[in-house]
């Protein structure tokens, strides 16, 4: 028996997570789902990276301790893993006990080994934002979140030397393709090697929640040994040497393509530096785009995929995320797509089969499979769909892999309008078996394939064409032939209902930048918040200072507001309703005290408030004249 370990990055939980987690995520579990159906032992692991001193702020802001503030964070995010029916074996969190052990036992041996060493990590410190900036991260010589002014600190560290390790990597490369996914991000990689690598950093003593370094407790581990080794933890590193043995290295890390560079380069040199073998693929997918900016929380907007879930169902989600977007390129997300993704592909093509299918066999055949003579048409249309679908996943291309399993869809259905079933029922053409079990068995096949991506839809599939119990099938059974005759059909409801357009949901304002459209979702699953919640939020009135239009976007402006005791640049993609300099003097309403993110290499520092109509766009403002850094409550 093969085995498979697959993983997620670990989730930062500080904040819900939104559908840029949900798609790497559901990714992972259609890929560990094919594997069980493969007869491989397989272990999917997920979880989150929770220490570092951003949670530790947050937490004591929340006025809770910072193992309270992730306990219910997580929470969240394993209901939300459950609402998206993902079938992770484990979920680490590295503030559990059998991690710390891990990280303390891989810095003794990294010192043993003499890969360590202690130094000065020198660096720009922000004091209201107790913020460590390296020098090529400061904005004009300030600090890059809150634009004042920094001071040069040294702090105490460990250091990880890398560029013993460079070459060695770089061989591995070469000699792999596939351990850097798509090409693309190997070639990144390659380059970024050959600049030279510095030590890295590895411990902190500017906070405290963490893992304490064994033998200089006041320093904690900084993310690259406390998070990375999640992944050998879970495989039972230092507590199970058999299971470790068996399960390490990992098959497949999955990650976005802004983490690839910790997975492709540092991870592997830490597991050079253990003696470790290193992984078989680190697979950098794309990112889901949303008006040229990734969905984030830093960027607003956030799209909620337990509200997707609630109005399209699982399987609709499921299918347009694996779906939509070539896996390893960005792809864009919107509802209206979502919505055509599932009329089509799902409603019509998939769902009219069966329910076409399953009344021409009560009609011409008694409600039975019927027994096939002759030759099949669709046969080899199937082995070549199953073939490539195959072919797909083993390269991670799970979209392609769904659009060879569609290919069988659309020639069933296109077989019902050339070979006309009712014609031959009426002429008693002895062909009529033939075909009806042709498209039968095609459906079957098509349940059996769709079971990694999938998850009601399946079921109820076998179940109409009296086919059994899916749970008992393996891959094995996408093999012609595996329709009994004489098995009994049982109509059952349309297996997707077409979302109709005049449905509110369907042609609401797509959700965008603007935080209007989540405040909206929230309202609509009738959820409330604590006043508490909402005064966590540092709302602001801010003048435009300049808005200048982004290199490389058609959609961003770069704004420059001034918040009276200090300046910001926030990027806003409000390019295609705003000309940049017709905002300057305009007041507009920022979130403050969002968390920086970095959208087209500009450091956006906050979010401003707009509503949205459509197609429309305005920006949120104050009726009257305030001075600059007002708040808003
Ligand atoms: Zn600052």
């Amino acid at each position: 028996m093969a085995k498979f370990y697959i993983t997620t990055p670990i989730y930062y939980p500080n904040a819900r997570l939104h559908i840029g987690h949900a798609y790497t995520t559901v990714a992972a579990d259609a890929l560990a789902r094919y594997h069980r159906l493969l007869g491989d032992e397989v272990f999917f692991l997920t979880g989150t990276d929770e220490h570092g001193q951003k949670i530790g702020r947050t937490a004591q802001e929340a006025g809770l301790s910072p193992q309270q503030y992730v306990d219910q964070i997580v929470a969240t995010i394993r209901e939300l893993w459950g609402t998206l029916a993902i079938s992770y074996d484990d979920f680490i969190r590295t503030s559990e006990d059998r991690h710390r052990t891990v990280v303390q036992e891989v810095f003794r041996q990294l010192v043993a080994s003499g890969d360590v060493y202690k130094g000065t990590y020198e660096g720009w410190y922000c004091t209201p934002d107790e913020s460590f900036w390296p020098e090529g991260r400061l904005v004009d010589g300030k600090c890059p979140v809150c634009g004042r002014a920094v001071e040069r600190v040294q702090e105490e560290s460990y250091f990880l030397k890398l560029a013993p390790y460079a070459e060695r990597l770089k061989r591995h490369i070469l000699e792999h393709p596939g351990f850097i996914q798509p090409e693309s991000r190997r070639n990144e990689m390659l380059a970024f090697i050959d600049q030279g690598l510095d030590d890295l950093s590895i411990s902190r003593t500017s906070f405290d929640w963490g893992v304490p370094l064994p033998g200089d407790e006041k320093h904690v581990a900084y993310v690259w040994i406390d998070a990375l080794t999640n992944y050998i933890t879970a495989a039972g590193f230092g507590s199970d040497a058999e299971r470790f043995a068996r399960l390490w290295p990992a098959d497949v890390h999955l990650v976005g393509k802004e983490i690839v560079r910790f997975h492709a380069i540092i991870w592997p040199i830490i597991l050079l530096a253990l003696k470790l073998p290193l992984p078989k693929t680190v697979f950098g997918h794309g990112w889901l785009l949303l008006d040229d900016a990734k969905i984030g929380k830093s960027t607003g907007n956030v799209i909620d995929p337990t509200t997707l879930v609630e109005r399209y169902g699982l399987d609709a989600v499921r299918y347009y995320l694996l779906r939509e977007v070539a896996f390893g390129s960005d792809g864009s997300y919107s509802e209206p797509s979502l919505v055509l993704r599932t009329n089509v592909d799902l409603a019509n093509d998939l769902g009219n089969l069966l329910s076409r299918t399953t009344a021409m066999l009560e009609r011409f055949s008694a409600g039975k499979v019927p027994v096939p003579v002759g030759t099949s048409n669709l046969r080899p249309v199937a082995e070549a769909a199953i073939y490539e679908c195959e072919q797909a996943l083993a390269s991670l291309s799970l979209s392609d892999a769904l659009v060879a399993l569609f290919r069988l869809v659309k020639a069933a259905n296109k077989s019902i309008e050339e070979e006309a079933p009712w014609t031959l029922h009426r002429n008693q053409d002895p062909r009529l078996a033939a075909v009806l079990y042709d498209l039968a068995e095609s459906l079957r096949i098509t349940a059996v394939a769709l079971r990694p991506f999938l998850i009601d839809a399946p079921a109820k599939i076998y179940a109409q064409l009296g086919a059994g119990d899916i749970g008992a099938t393996s891959w094995q059974d996408v093999a012609w032939g595996g329709l009994k005759p004489g098995a009994t059909i049982q109509r059952g409801a349309p297996l997707f209902p077409r979302i109709e357009a005049e449905e509110p949901t369907a042609s609401a304002p797509r959700p965008a930048v603007a935080a209007t459209t989540s405040a909206k979702a929230t309202a609509e699953k009738a959820g409330t918040i604590e006043l508490a919640d909402f005064k966590r939020l540092e709302l602001k009135v801010a003048r435009v200072v300049s808005a200048e239009p982004v290199e490389g976007s058609r959609k961003l402006l770069k704004l420059t507001l001034d918040l009276g005791a200090e300046q910001r640049t926030v990027v806003s993609g409000i390019a295609g309703h705003y000309d940049g300099p017709a905002l300057v003097g305009k007041d507009v309403i920022l979130v403050a005290n969002l968390a920086p993110a970095t959208i087209f290499g500009i450091e956006s520092g906050g979010m401003i408030l707009a509503a949205r109509d459509r197609d429309q766009l305005r920006l949120l403002t104050v009726d009257g004249s305030l001075q600059p850094g007002s708040s808003v409550s």
